[in-house]
């Protein structure tokens, strides 16, 4: 910047020497005024106006792209996206470090040992104590509710079970665990009470909600994340349409479908004002 200042500064004086310093060196034709220039032209012969190339003039495009008329810059997707694996239905893992999963029924490829265990609910496509013995250790926290963890009782699951509520939050190998509510509105399935829960989850700056198994809720609002996993199977939690319209609440910047059953992504994704990643086990 400074450089370039000197370069014009220099380009004037020249400018000006060479017109017989008859004048005072013209800054730009836009400084002066047609009257001004019309005055300077009857009284002597102005200097021809030095020639700045464009590109490298002070250029005003150089600064922040801020205003209303500047072109949309489509951000990179968020970062934790590259790091999700799903692993089928309502099941995904997080590869971070730590390694955290996601209501694991089933599990694909090699399989890893957890860190953390979030499990929303008791229903076995989301609780799985067969598949929790093949990747919890003595050191793996698994986070879910009540129900859950008094069912855990009774198995020989390894790991530290912790129970949260809907609004509570733990905090675990640097990650933050948000329990927020997971129910159904107009069917019967994920009753209110039963405390079924969703999780938001802030890895790396960057936050994921795992929205569980649940219908559109007004408490959805209140979400603030950059990756969203919906349900969009129509029969026990959101159909496409709901789920678009909760993608809305929520505003990601991406959402992923899980839980389809027969559902399909491709017009849930039709459906969506926002950006959809389709992932495949
Ligand atoms: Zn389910």
């Amino acid at each position: 910047m400074k450089t370039h200042q000197l370069w014009f500064a220099l380009l004037l004086c020249l400018v000006w020497i060479m017109s017989g310093c008859t004048s005072a060196p013209t800054l730009t034709p836009a400084a002066q005024s047609p009257t001004a220039a019309a005055g300077a032209a009857a009284t002597s012969t102005p200097p021809p106006p030095p020639t700045v190339p464009a590109a490298t003039a002070e250029p005003k495009s150089s600064l922040p792209t801020t205003g209303p008329t500047q072109p949309v810059v489509t951000d990179a997707p968020p970062a934790i996206l590259e790091h999700l694996r799903y692993l089928e239905h309502a099941s995904f893992r997080l590869d971070g470090p730590p390694t955290i999963y996601f209501d694991p029924t089933k599990l694909q490829g090699e399989v890893i040992p957890a860190d953390i265990i979030l499990i929303s609910h008791a229903h076995n496509d989301h609780y799985s104590p067969a598949i929790l013995k093949q990747i919890s250790t003595a050191e793996t926290v698994i986070i879910t509710n009540e129900t859950v963890a008094a069912k855990l009782k009774n198995t020989t699951v390894p790991g530290e079970v912790r129970v949260l509520k809907a609004g509570e939050a733990v905090t675990v190998d640097e990650v933050t665990i948000e329990a927020v509510p997971a129910y159904n509105i107009g069917k019967s399935y994920h009753p209110k009470d039963a405390g079924g829960l969703g999780f938001i989850v802030t890895w790396g700056g960057e936050r994921l909600y795992f929205a569980g198994d649940t219908s559109r809720i007004p408490e959805m609002q209140a979400i603030d994340c950059d990756v969203a996993l919906l349900p969009i199977d129509g029969t026990y939690t959101m159909n496409v349409q709901e789920a678009a319209e909760a993608a809305g609440d929520i505003n990601p910047k991406v959402v992923v479908p899980m839980h389809m059953g027969n559902a399909n992504p491709e017009e849930f994704r039709e459906l969506c004002n926002c950006p959809v990643m389709i992932l495949k086990p």
